[in-house]
């Protein structure tokens, strides 16, 4: 922590720490519901990019035609109407939506722009390079964060949501690991409008996906547990592509380097909020 007593304060109603999609979502939602003094904060300016499938669930659709930002997002997708799931025993079945898109694939750099212009637009006020470090506490109750340059937000809430990776975590005992790695490629063969989800031994209780993300893109990728860090995700992931894509792969051109990320995760969540005058909602990715 850097100590600069000059760094400025800023007040606000409500302070959202993280601007991704659950962070700027919120914000937006809060100014949606006439809230005028809401500030986000993150540590990066936008657009960013995010390692991610980039896979929208009509769930996510549902939530983003809700926040009324659906019709700007849309035109930024590629549409998924049909579903190809690959069992473990290597059974195939195939699942239509019909002709209407009922998923969709938007890049996560394009996606949570959006949502983070369309949250400034409703009012919202945004910092960026803003590395928060440490709530800052009064009693029992979170009445505003700090980051390591000094700089603080006082507000009367305090969400937090910034990522699977969050220090400001108050979930408690112990977490859970998974894994994710990815590449890119061009000309591989697949349907269109067509994701694809295979279980496979080697990703157990998780698995393997290919999501295409333009009419020449797809994006492939695992997931898998490792609680303790004692898998090579490289060897699991180059299995995987020979078992379920090495021919169609053949004459594919990969686009950039693999990447791989662990994602920390709960279900056992602390208090998210704490009551009295002042509140702080704290949310685990
Ligand atoms: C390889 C991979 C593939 C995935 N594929 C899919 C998919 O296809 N579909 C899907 O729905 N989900 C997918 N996920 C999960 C998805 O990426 C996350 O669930 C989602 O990003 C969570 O959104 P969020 O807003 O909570 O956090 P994030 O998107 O991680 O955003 C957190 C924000 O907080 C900021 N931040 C972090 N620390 C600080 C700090 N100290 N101070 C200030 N700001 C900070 C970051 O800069 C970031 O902008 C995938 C994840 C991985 C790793």
């Amino acid at each position: 922590m850097q100590d600069n007593e000059d760094a400025p304060v800023t007040h606000a109603k409500v302070v959202v720490v993280g601007a991704g999609p659950a962070g700027s979502a919120t914000a937006l939602h809060l100014a949606q519901l006439g809230i005028d003094d809401v500030v986000i904060v993150d540590l990066h300016d936008f657009p960013r990019d995010k390692t991610c499938g980039s896979g929208l669930s009509p769930r996510a659709i549902t939530t983003l035609q809700e926040l009324k930002i659906w019709d700007s997002i849309e035109p930024l997708t590629y549409p998924i109407t049909d579903l190809r799931i690959v069992t473990r025993d290597g059974h195939e079945a195939l699942v239509s939506a019909g002709e209407k898109a009922a998923a969709a694939i938007c890049l996560r750099r394009d996606l949570d722009f959006e949502i983070h212009e369309r949250s400034l637009e409703a009012g919202v006020k945004f910092l960026p390079g803003f590395a928060a470090s440490e709530p800052i506490v009064r009693g029992d109750r979170w009445i505003g964060i700090k980051a390591r340059d000094g700089r603080e937000v006082r507000a009367e809430w305090v969400v937090v949501a910034n990522g699977a990776h969050s220090t400001l975590s108050t979930a408690t005992g112990p977490k859970r690991m998974i894994h994710a790695i990815m590449g890119w490629w061009e000309g591989v063969d697949y349907r269109p409008h067509t994701v694809e989800m295979i279980w496979d031994d080697l990703t157990l209780p998780y698995y393997g996906w290919l999501f295409p993300e333009t009419e020449t893109r797809v994006n492939i990728g695992i997931t898998y547990q490792d609680d303790h860090k004692l898998k090579n995700a490289r060897r699991i992931f180059r299995a995987f592509l020979a078992k379920h894509y090495r021919d169609r792969l053949e004459g594919a051109t990969q686009l950039g380097k693999w990447k791989g990320h662990p994602i920390v995760y709960s279900y056992r969540l602390g208090h998210l909020w704490t009551p009295g005058g002042w509140w702080s909602a704290r949310l685990d990715a």
